[in-house]
């Protein structure tokens, strides 16, 4: 890790938190209320360093197996949190309640009981986590059918160690990040169908090209990677 490497990765992360700010104060919220998760995915651990040596904390990572190798490597950096911010597998249903504070992406009752059993194996009291909602109906994306929300809600309610604290989103892309809006908005009313912000406090919802409108939507955590570490390398097949 270089000092400028970790200057421009600081300069990044201030510039992002100042979005987030200004995206607050223009509807009135406090920016305390939105957390930045840095979606670390693909870089290399030393960007993770440099982020952590600024003063950040929670990292977002699609692969389990990236995010095995990247706590090894890293696990002298106290406080990190490590959120899962990809698609879930039932057979690295360990791996993941061994490191992940946080699941953004819980869309199945299959893969909820999974984790569940994984907490029990590995003697973890609770495991916070978020259901992945499909707003966009894209045939190709993963995350439950919004109308299937409420019962797998219901159905995660019975799980003893599975912690169910809100909901998550990536909206179809589109050029023009404003198309997005209608996306957040969705999920908002999901959230309010179901319980509101008392039982699904989080929403996690917003990246580089959108956060501003999830944020004025209501976003309370946003996964932001290429406006923090830059330009992602292309995935390989040791990922
Ligand atoms: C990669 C990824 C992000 C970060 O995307 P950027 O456009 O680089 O900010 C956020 N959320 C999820 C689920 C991702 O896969």
């Amino acid at each position: 890790m270089t000092a400028q490497h970790e200057a421009s990765i600081a300069a990044s992360i201030a510039a992002v938190r100042a979005s987030i700010e200004s995206a607050c104060a223009a509807v009135g919220r406090d920016p305390r209320s939105v957390q930045l998760v840095a979606v670390s995915k693909l870089q290399p651990a030393s960007s993770i360093r440099a982020a952590y040596a600024a003063g950040h904390r929670d990292f977002g990572e699609n692969y389990v197996q990236e995010l095995t190798t990247k706590h090894a490597e890293l696990a002298g950096l106290e406080g990190l949190r490590w959120h899962v911010t990809g698609h879930l597998q039932r057979n690295k249903a360990r791996d993941v309640v061994a490191l992940a504070a946080l699941v953004h992406t819980v869309d199945s009752e299959r893969i909820a009981v999974a984790l569940d059993r994984a907490c029990v194996e590995i003697e973890r009291a609770s495991l916070p986590v978020l259901v992945q909602v499909n707003v966009g109906g894209e045939a190709q994306k993963s995350g439950c059918d919004p109308a299937a929300l409420p019962s797998l809600l219901d159905a995660l309610a019975k799980l003893p160690r599975v912690r169910v604290a809100g909901l998550m989103t990536v909206p179809p892309h589109t050029e023009d990040a404003a198309e997005s809006k209608r996306y957040f908005d969705a999920l908002v009313q999901l959230r309010d169908a179901n319980g509101g912000a008392t039982s699904l406090p989080e929403l996690s919802m917003g990246m580089t090209h959108d956060l501003s409108y999830a944020v004025a939507a209501g976003a309370t955590i946003v996964r932001v990677g290429t406006a923090i570490f830059g330009e992602r390398p292309p995935r390989s097949s040791s990922n």
